[in-house]
């Protein structure tokens, strides 16, 4: 039977890497896949979390199952991490929660809780979003459709053509996707200020958020970067939000996420959280454990979690520095632009406004690697390669 597959072409991120890989030329700069470098261009085990799996392994007795929905403690500290230890939902009782397999793990499972109870619901995503996420939630049968979002031209986020939009297209009971900070792959997000127009906007018209909060910390700290999430779980009746552990925790192939579910009743949240179990227990039976077990540990010792936390705010200042330093060197005649956005972004990613072919050239000519729609992970950069880089780009924009 399987001579009537057809190959597909490789996944063009994990094609750009390779080929950097086979790149020789020793002065070429990374800034393809989407993992944090240090300044050594290292994907780190962060000190933390090498102590707090040193001891798991030291006290682990069992490998026995976790359960359907993961670990409950696990499940807390990171909902208590994301939406603030008071929040008002969660003393309503109004969050049914699962582990999950990464954020992907997260997306899938609240792509499939949705589609259980709203199958004719179409799911709204930004233009352009994480490629992934199409595939991700599409899978679970819905009908996937675009919001406008980033302006290539303005590199800032179209808001008001994006509310018209959804205000003239969208339905009352569609799904719409929002990136909680550090959006992928633009670093274009909603201010405070959007959160507080969006968030009434939805609730008028019916809508439901879907948060994909993957860099949690990552943009302007734990707190800040959470602004959009709580308003979303304080205000809206219902809400999903699926939360990655990959990249704040550099946990990345250990696969740790959680997947929340603002339900409008504690009754209705009892409902959720069974059918959560149903639906990972269908699709991968139960959620990998190691990870989720560092995060556990980490967030409820305070002293692991001040060396985290640490930690991350160094990863945090590293590319907000590094932002600083390629707007200052774009920041000349027909860069200023670009150096405003790069600064005025968040996060590991920007979206440059440079063509395919000038993406192209700068792989051929310059060794520097960028995804064809110019996003580029600003951690693959360093102090040494951003004078470079600018030239380069300055180079082939001109
Ligand atoms: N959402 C976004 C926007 C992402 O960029 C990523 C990782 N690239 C994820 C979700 C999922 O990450 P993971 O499944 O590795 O936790």
């Amino acid at each position: 039977m399987f001579d009537r597959l057809e190959a597909l072409p490789p996944d063009a991120i994990i094609a750009l890497m390779q080929q950097c890989q086979a790149d020789d030329r020793p002065d070429k700069i990374d800034l393809g896949v989407g993992v944090y470098k240090d300044s050594a261009g290292n994907i780190p085990i962060m000190q933390a979390v090498k102590m707090a799996e040193t001891q798991i392994v030291a006290d682990e007795k069992t490998k026995t199952y976790v359960g359907t929905t993961g670990r409950v403690t696990y499940r807390e500290y990171m909902l208590s991490l994301v939406l603030g230890a008071e929040h008002p939902a969660l003393q309503a009782g109004r969050i049914a929660s699962t582990q999950a397999a990464g954020g992907s793990g997260a997306l899938r499972i609240g792509a499939q809780l949705a589609f259980t109870a709203a199958p004719d619901a179409s799911v709204w995503v930004s233009t352009p979003t994480w490629a992934n996420h199409i595939p991700l939630i599409g899978s679970a049968g819905f009908a996937m459709k675009s919001y406008p979002y980033y302006n290539r031209d303005t590199l800032g986020v179209d808001f008001e053509d994006m509310l018209t939009h959804l205000e003239d297209h969208a339905k009352a009971g569609d799904i719409i996707v929002l990136h909680g900070c550090c959006h992928n792959p633009t670093g274009a997000d909603l201010t405070p200020a959007q959160w507080d127009r969006l968030i009434p906007f939805l609730n008028k018209r019916g809508l439901l958020p879907f948060i994909d909060l993957a860099y949690l910390g990552l943009g302007h700290g734990l707190e800040k970067d959470a602004y959009g999430v709580r308003l979303a779980m304080r205000d809206c009746p219902e809400a999903l939000i699926a939360v990655s552990c990959s990249k704040n925790f550099g946990l990345y192939k250990e696969r740790v996420g959680l997947l929340a579910v603002l339900c409008e009743t504690p009754d209705q949240t009892q409902i959720a959280q069974s059918q959560l179990g149903m639906i990972q227990r269908t699709l991968i039976s139960m959620p990998p454990d190691h990870g989720a077990k560092i995060v556990e540990r980490i967030l409820g010792d305070p002293e692991l979690r001040r060396i985290w936390s640490e930690e991350l705010t160094v990863m945090r200042e590293r590319m907000r520095g590094l932002r600083h330093q390629l707007s200052d060197a774009l920041d000349v005649q027909g860069g200023e632009h670009i150096a405003r956005a790069v600064i005025d972004q968040n996060g590991m990613f920007s979206t440059l406004p440079v063509t395919q072919d000038q993406a192209i050239t700068l792989r051929e000519d310059h060794a520097i690697y960028m995804t064809n729609s110019g996003r580029i992970n600003i951690a693959g950069a360093n102090g040494d390669n951003i004078p470079t880089l600018a030239t380069a780009l300055l180079d082939v924009l001109s």
